[in-house]
């Protein structure tokens, strides 16, 4: 064997780094990447990449280096110490038995060097992910790796998106196959109908953690059955299917095949919650239980994280569909009917033609529910009502945890350097106290620095950028010139760009072009304004919307003060939350569930001008940004759009570009940068994935663990899976019979007095709670009180009287008695929605 030389050993150290994605959001190792490459480095930062291409010789000579591989062999010592260092999860939790979450999602966006991402919720599962790295939560990722990703966009010369598919070489990207111990890949067995699938693994490692993915571009498949992977959101409803099968159940038979056996499955939207039934499965085969026994201790480790503002975003199946892949696995390894795993994806279990919603599935299968922010909860309460026929609204089981972004990935280089002047380093990793203190000291030079010089590189590569994409159509020597000097450095400069869905209207900005086209070229306080975003190849309308901002652009009198860039991408993504001054958003309320873009202009220094909706109706004050709208709902009416953005450029008239340019004797603008730093230290923890990474381990994961433990214990205690069971059945049997008898309230003084016969035949007492419920009052929540049961009237008849005392303030007319069921280790109204009320 040769022996390993210097070059063996320096490319090994930097392999190990490249293959780490660390280096998206820490950048001590980018001196090395460029100076190994500085071309290909500003052109992709990409140091897999950099590695591949390279020649041998180049590493040769900066191996011999002295400085380069000192700071190589620094650099990784540092990287190796932090992986296995301890962070906040083992200072903060040390003696809890957490072992390991996996977190399942359709998309990751962690870094432009591996493209498996369309939009916020990729954003949302990759900025997690690395929050739970820097934290030290023990997460692991698992998703898929499409040969195209989701597809890629041009402009034609007439202003229509085109829709491109380049492939995603696996040998390009920062990922490696997972590997059995006898060396050989690691593939996975997956049933569809009349065949066997071999499904490929994956592993990348993103700091302490990793993500799994896997792919079917097995040669051993059939073509079509190769190309179930290839596109994100692409194909028909079989292809999505087939997708949500290999993630879930495939995702689930990768972690116990390497090994893992996870306490808590985090379900990223709905895509995945095939997830929990091969779950279930595992659990019935190693336990021995029934299906039923499985699902109810499983579901207590699992989380459902629902993104969607309308019910129209759930991915539904047909029927027949789901038959055709679901029949055998339901009957031979489910141990139940087809269509009572039909049931668990149906509102009405009854109603055979109704078809499959993986949002009902993920619902029946986890032991909770949240939302992406406060608003949003409100109105998944709505969505999910009708799964608790009779509930109150409120009483719906979604709770929230807002998004928030992974700063480290988001913040400039220059903002970096501001943070860790002020706070320190390490400020993300854990307990945020103080941020907001250190931020408001800083002086206003240096936010203003931070912000011209932020400016000042985007319209670098903006210039660049829009300079290439222009020689790329062909365009003339002269447009590509003028395109290399468009912009001014000192131009108050606003960004808009996200998926061109309408609900999100990126043409509200654009609704009256004349005004729009006054408020850029005015001569004295102009305004440049830049713009990037794709359609989905299927919705006409958003590619409409496209076509109108590339016509405007086009027009001579604005074309030095609009700019589109085509293939909106994370890299331009970084490049304009860090570098615009004002950052708009126009969804229509209330369907952005939280939105993350704004958030990441924070930290930068970027103001947000908004629609209150989303995380902008938690974030909003006066003094930190501006918001379009009333804060409420409007449904379908007419005048809608033409009144809120008459409310854009009023503010962009009388606020924003007033206060932009209004200077004091040192140049400075005195109130913005008052604005600036209170949006920098009030808003950017709050809106950082280490505290929604943080919120999750500790309102969820921690929680879910603990009762799974609790569920699956196989001594026979109160609170396993099998007696909640047998308590369920008991309580579905017996429902029918309970009903209320007299019920009589008294006023004396201060209070009602309420007694209420309650007929509950053979049930026991215990299995239900007699409430007192009083809706909620303007400031005041719901009332609910649990009635107190005397001794039986009756022993025969099942008769019981129950007490309970109201507050007078409101009239006796406002309470009514409720039976439900009850449980102290059941979830109510998530795992049992009988209710009865008293009418
Ligand atoms: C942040 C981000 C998104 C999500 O933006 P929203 O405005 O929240 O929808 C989408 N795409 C890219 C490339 C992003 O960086």
């Amino acid at each position: 064997m040769r022996e390993r030389t210097e070059f063996d050993e320096g490319f090994d150290a930097l392999r190990e780094l490249a293959f780490d994605l660390r280096w998206s959001w820490n950048h001590s190792q980018d001196v090395l990447w460029r100076q190994l490459d500085a071309e290909m480095w500003d052109l992709n930062r990409n140091p897999w990449a950099i590695l591949r291409t390279v020649s041998h010789d180049r590493i040769r000579e900066l191996l011999a280096e002295q400085e380069f591989s000192k700071t190589l062999y620094d650099i990784l010592a540092e990287h190796r110490e932090t992986r296995l260092s301890p962070a906040w999860f083992q200072r903060a939790h040390p003696t809890e038995p957490l072992r390991t979450v996996a977190y399942f999602s359709a998309e990751f966006m962690l870094d432009e060097a591996l493209p498996i991402y369309s939009g916020g919720l990729g954003n949302v599962a990759g900025d997690q992910l690395k929050a739970a790295s820097d934290l030290g939560v023990p997460v692991v990722g698992v998703g898929l790796l499409y040969a195209q990703g989701y597809f890629r966009q041009t402009i034609s010369p007439d202003g229509w998106q085109e829709a491109l598919y380049p492939v995603n070489e696996p040998e390009q990207l920062p990922l490696r196959p997972l590997r059995e111990p006898s060396g050989e890949w690691l593939r996975l067995e997956i049933e569809f109908p009349g065949c066997t699938l071999l499904a490929r693994t994956w592993e990348v490692q993103v700091g302490r953690t990793k993500l799994y993915l896997l792919d079917m571009n097995d040669p051993a498949n059939s073509p079509a059955h190769r190309c179930i992977t290839s596109e994100l959101y692409g194909g028909g409803p079989e292809t999505r299917l087939k997708q949500e099968i290999v993630l879930g159940i495939g995702g689930w038979r990768l972690l116990r095949a390497i090994g893992l056996d996870p306490q808590v499955c985090h379900l990223n939207e709905g895509h995945a919650a095939f997830a929990a039934l091969e779950r279930a499965r595992y659990f019935m085969q190693e336990n021995g239980v029934p299906f039923s026994e499985a699902l109810m201790a499983t579901r207590a480790g699992n989380l459902f994280t629902t993104h969607t503002a309308v019910t129209a975003g759930f991915d539904r199946f047909s029927p027949e569909l789901m038959t055709k892949f679901f029949k055998s696995y339901a009957e031979d390894h489910l141990g139940i009917p087809v269509d009572g795993l039909l049931a668990l994806g149906r509102r009405d279990a009854s109603d055979k033609a109704e078809p499959f919603n993986m949002a009902y599935l993920a619902v029946r299968a986890s032991g909770a529910v949240n939302a992406v922010s406060a608003l949003h909860e409100h109105v998944s309460k709505k969505i999910f009502q009708p799964l608790f026929p009779d509930w109150p609204a409120v009483e719906v089981p979604v709770g929230h945890v807002t998004n928030g972004v992974h700063v480290p990935t988001w913040d400039s280089a220059a903002a970096d350097a501001l943070w860790t002047e002020a706070t320190g380093k390490g400020r993300w990793c854990g307990d945020q106290t103080g941020l907001a203190t250190a931020i408001r000291a800083v002086s206003a030079d240096k936010l203003w620095d931070l912000r011209t010089e932020s400016r000042r590189d985007l319209i670098e590569k903006v210039r660049a950028c829009h300079a290439r994409q222009l020689a790329e159509d062909g365009a003339c020597e002269s447009d590509i010139e003028e395109a290399r000097s468009i912009f001014d450095a000192s131009i108050l400069t606003l960004g808009f760009a996200r998926r061109f869905a309408t609900y999100k209207r990126p043409n509200l900005l654009l609704h009256d072009p004349e005004r729009l086209a006054r408020i850029l070229t005015n001569d004295k306080r102009p305004v440049q304004l830049i713009l990037a975003g794709k359609a989905h190849p299927q919705d006409t309308q958003g590619q409409a919307l496209i076509k109108l901002w590339s016509d405007f652009a086009r027009r001579a009198d604005v074309r030095s003060s609009v700019v589109f860039l085509r293939d909106y991408n994370m890299l331009q993504a970084q490049w304009l939350i860090q570098g615009v001054d004002v950052w708009v958003n126009t969804p229509l309320r209330p369907w952005e569930a939280s939105g993350t873009s704004g958030m990441k202009v924070l930290a930068n220094g970027g103001l947000n001008l908004s629609e209150i909706d989303g995380w902008w109706a938690e974030a909003f004050s006066p003094d930190i940004g501006w918001a379009i709208g009333d804060g409420a709902e409007h449904g379908s009416d007419p005048n809608l759009d033409e009144r809120e953005a008459d409310e854009l450029y009023e503010h962009l008239e009388k606020d924003i570009v007033p206060e932009f340019y209004e200077r004091d004797e040192q140049g400075m603008p005195v109130r913005w940068i008052a604005r600036i730093r209170e949006s920098m230290a009030r808003l950017t923890p709050q809106f950082s994935a280490n505290r929604a990474v943080r919120d999750y381990t500790e309102m969820f994961y921690l929680p879910a663990a603990e009762s799974y433990a609790a569920r699956s214990a196989k001594t026979a205690g109160t609170a396993t899976a099998h007696t909640l069971c047998r308590w369920r059945a008991e309580l579905s049997r017996k429902w029918p019979h309970v009903h209320f008898g007299d019920v009589r309230s008294i006023s004396s003084g201060d209070e009602h007095l309420f007694s209420v016969e309650v007929y509950l035949g053979d049930l026991a007492p215990d299995a239900v709670h007699v409430e007192l419920y009083a809706d909620a009052v303007a400031s005041e929540p719901p009332f609910k009180m649990v009635m107190a049961r005397q001794q039986p009237l009756s022993q025969s008849g099942g008769v019981s009287l129950y007490l309970a005392s109201a507050p007078a303030s409101r009239p006796a007319s406002d309470f009514t008695p409720r039976i439900v069921p009850f449980h102290s280790f059941a979830r109510i109204p998530l795992e049992a929605g009988n209710i009865l009320w008293q009418r």
